[in-house]
């Protein structure tokens, strides 16, 4: 089989000619995202796959058609760059990779939480400056110790779980939707009193109607003083006004975020510091803040899992397969 990969990274290379080697099929890279003036060079394969963030508009799904390619495999979760009704309308399946290392966003979580605990961040700032001394930093916690609320347990969710649970943390649940293979780890509570009993909250969930602006004022008063506040998921779920003075006041210990609200005006971009809002400026100053570019996702494995789940899905939909990553109509 015969594919063309579009708008292929550098580092995915590697991944793409192991595949080709284990599979026989050949896959040639573009380094362009799919759009309505390239999407001719398609003529002649069997499959293509892209990973971008630039939409494709409607006449892409016709010319598809047109060359005999029945699908897109997108190397990457996110489907909105999909006009779905033309696909459909021009028989083009369609298929995401939903789920390419959640280990490595809960790895990532762990790593943030240590930092915080271990005062990380002070002691690294006083060691620069040569200061000897524990007090820059001050005595830590040991995770064990620990009661964690994860807020939304599913992929993401349950593997931080099991690390926790590992390590000797309680783990409180808080998700809609109950897991019955999770009761090894976690205990499943409300949210009002997974605040209540949490050392550490942690944000697994989606970006949704219900998790928007979910930790507002009145989310923030309801929990400990001294709380640790992780969020991987999405930085609009979290009010930055009141984050900010909690950190300040105390109220909050700490907090990691590898993700800010409207982070994609300058995500993947190398800008002054000056050039991002006031309030990131700010918080990025303190102590007990660790920003990261949203980079939890961000290994070895993810970015071989993108290239190989979507290439393999790719084949299996042109051989009139069917896999779990297609998107439905
Ligand atoms: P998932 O769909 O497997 O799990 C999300 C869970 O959140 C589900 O169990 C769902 O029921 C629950 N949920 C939804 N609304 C909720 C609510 N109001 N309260 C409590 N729980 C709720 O998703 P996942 O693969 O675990 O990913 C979770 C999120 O992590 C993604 O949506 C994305 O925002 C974020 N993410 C971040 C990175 C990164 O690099 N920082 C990478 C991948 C995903």
């Amino acid at each position: 089989m015969k594919i063309l990969m579009y708008n292929t990274v550098a580092e995915e290379l590697p991944y793409v000619k192991d595949w080709s080697a284990k599979t026989g099929h050949e896959v040639v890279n573009l380094f362009d995202p799919l759009d309505t003036e390239n999407v001719s060079m398609a003529k002649g394969y069997d499959a293509v796959s892209t990973q971008q963030t630039t939409v494709m508009p409607a006449p892409i799904y016709s010319k598809l058609a047109q060359f005999g390619i029945k699908q897109i495999a997108l190397r990457q979760v996110g489907y909105d760059v999909f006009d779905l009704p033309a696909a459909f309308e021009n028989n083009i399946r369609l298929s995401n990779v939903a789920a390419y290392s959640p280990r490595a966003i809960a790895e990532y979580t762990l790593t943030q939480l240590m930092n915080i605990l271990r005062n990380n961040k002070k002691f690294d700032r006083a060691m620069a400056t040569g200061d000897y001394t524990w007090a820059a930093g001050g005595r830590a916690r040991e995770i064990y110790q620990m009661t964690v609320a994860l807020i939304g347990v599913g992929r993401i969710g349950s593997s931080f779980a099991q690390m926790l649970h590992a390590l000797g943390a309680k783990v409180l649940a808080v998700d809609p939707i109950y897991r019955a293979q999770n009761e090894a780890f976690v205990e499943y509570t409300t949210l009002d009193d997974a605040l209540s009993r949490a050392n550490v909250i942690s944000f697994h969930t989606p970006l949704n109607s219900q998790t928007k602006g979910m930790a507002d004022k009145s989310f923030f008063d309801k929990i400990q003083p001294g709380t640790i506040m992780l969020n991987m998921a999405r930085g609009e779920i979290v009010d930055m006004a009141i984050l900010e003075k909690s950190l300040l006041s105390g109220h909050l210990y700490g907090a990691a975020f590898d993700v800010t609200p409207n982070e994609n005006e300058f995500m993947d971009k190398k800008q002054s510091i000056n050039e991002l809002p006031e309030n990131i400026q700010r918080l990025v100053q303190l102590d007990n803040f660790y920003l990261s570019p949203h980079i939890a996702f961000y290994t070895n494995t993810a970015i071989k899992n993108m290239v190989e789940m979507a290439l393999n899905d790719a084949v299996t939909i042109v051989n009139g397969g069917y896999t779990e990553n297609e998107i439905l109509r």
